[in-house]
């Protein structure tokens, strides 16, 4: 599909080189990684060894300095691929940001290299079995005392909750009286931090190959420095960045549909029924031309604020539009091509199966649909 977004030559070089990888590296064994549940650490390193880990952070830190097309072309690679349970684009866009936008010197030169060589692998905790969409609700605590934090509470849905080596968590720091957007504070905490566990995986009907748990604290102590930026400040920090966790999922979910629509079309062609291939049947082709109407839509809208983010554009509302649209259509997508594959659609041996229950994620995770246009009519002063 033409593209608006302006990659360059090594863009393309970095492309190449990334689809060799998968193709090397996960292709033959992303089915073994799916029935355990997780992807081994191995590969995780793998990635480092190749820069595939936030290639954007300076090189001081063990990264690259790369822009953020870098990080687009890992997204949509690995969502065309299918291998989307490989939670590489948490890792290096929505949780390493918060170390590097709002941590300290000593925090960024402690974590971040580690987070590039694939020795630290990372997820972020906000959600609790009473504060999903809600994220005012959060009833983690953590309270000073002397030169530590203290934390209590218990956080559910994370994603690589039991790979994560290090864990940014919102936790409330304000008393009774703060007003709740007030009271959160982003810390990080270590494997290995007195109180801190987490559970078993949780069985989930997608994304099998990544590990998503619960994760307790138990008056887990943590260093004072463990604190990432201000005091209160974890709520303005997570909107700040909400924007570029949305973009990844649209970016991915786009990725994913335009994949989706080129294996179908590929399938229409050589399957016959009643003497002629499926794609000469009119409902094929109109369910084709309406999805790929879809995806022209929506790749144009994606490029477009891949393009306004890179340029550090503040494109909130159009964020929360893209991820609540493209993700809704591609759950369809998905859908739609599924029932063109008929039964074998519905074979664990057809890759469409597998786009078609890792979509369903889309519009529930980073915000849910709704979320998204409770946003979008704020945005719009209703
Ligand atoms: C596989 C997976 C991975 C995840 N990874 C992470 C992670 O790494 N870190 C993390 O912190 N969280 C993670 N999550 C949690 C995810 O972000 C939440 O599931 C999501 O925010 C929704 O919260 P909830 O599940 O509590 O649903 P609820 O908030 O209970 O929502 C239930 C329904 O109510 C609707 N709803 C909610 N509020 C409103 C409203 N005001 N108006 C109308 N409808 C509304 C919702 O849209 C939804 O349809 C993950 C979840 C899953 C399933």
């Amino acid at each position: 599909m033409k593209r608006s977004v302006d990659f360059q030559e090594e863009h393309y070089i970095f492309r190449d080189a990334f689809r060799k990888f998968i193709e090397l590296e996960i292709q033959e064994h992303y089915g073994s990684w799916e029935e355990d549940g997780i992807v081994p650490r191995a590969i995780w390193k793998k990635f480092g060894e190749n820069g595939f880990l936030i290639p954007w952070v300076p090189e001081k830190y063990g990264g690259a300095g790369a822009d953020f097309l870098y990080s687009v072309i890992i997204i949509e690679e690995l969502s065309r691929s299918g291998f989307s349970g490989v939670f590489v684009p948490l890792h290096n866009d929505v949780v390493a940001p918060y170390i590097e936008s709002f941590g300290t010197e000593e925090q960024k030169m402690k974590w971040l290299p580690g987070c590039a060589s694939g020795d630290t692998i990372l997820a972020v905790a906000m959600t609790e079995p009473e504060a999903g969409s809600d994220l005012a609700a959060i009833r983690t605590t953590a309270v000073r005392d002397g030169d530590e934090w203290v934390l209590n509470g218990q956080k559910t849905f994370i994603s690589n909750g039991i790979l994560a080596d290090t864990v940014v968590v919102a936790a409330r720091t304000g008393d009774s009286d703060t007003p709740p957007h007030q009271g959160l504070s982003l810390f990080i905490v270590d494997r290995g931090a007195p109180g801190f566990s987490r559970g078993e995986p949780i069985k989930k009907i997608g994304l099998k190959a990544q590990d998503t748990a619960e994760l307790f604290f138990d008056d887990c102590r943590i260093p004072a420095e463990n604190i990432i930026g201000g005091e209160g400040m974890g709520f303005a920090y997570l909107m700040q960045k909400l924007q570029q966790e949305r973009l990844v999922c649209a970016i991915a979910s786009q990725s994913a549909a335009e994949r989706c629509l080129e294996m179908t079309i590929e399938y229409v062609r050589e399957r016959r029924l009643f003497n002629k291939p499926l794609s000469k049947f009119q409902n094929t082709q109109f369910k084709i031309a309406e999805m790929a109407s879809e995806l022209a839509v929506g790749r144009s809208f994606v490029d477009d604020l891949i393009r306004n983010h890179t340029a550090g554009e503040s494109v909130v509302s159009e964020t929360c539009m893209a991820k609540y649209w493209v993700c809704e259509a591609a759950k369809r997508i998905a859908d739609e091509c599924l029932q063109l594959f008929g039964g074998y659609g519905y074979c664990i041996e057809y890759p469409i199966s597998r786009f078609y229950v890792d979509a369903r994620i889309q519009t529930i995770y980073a915000g849910t649909s709704e979320v998204m246009k409770l946003i979008i009519a704020r945005g719009m002063g209703l």
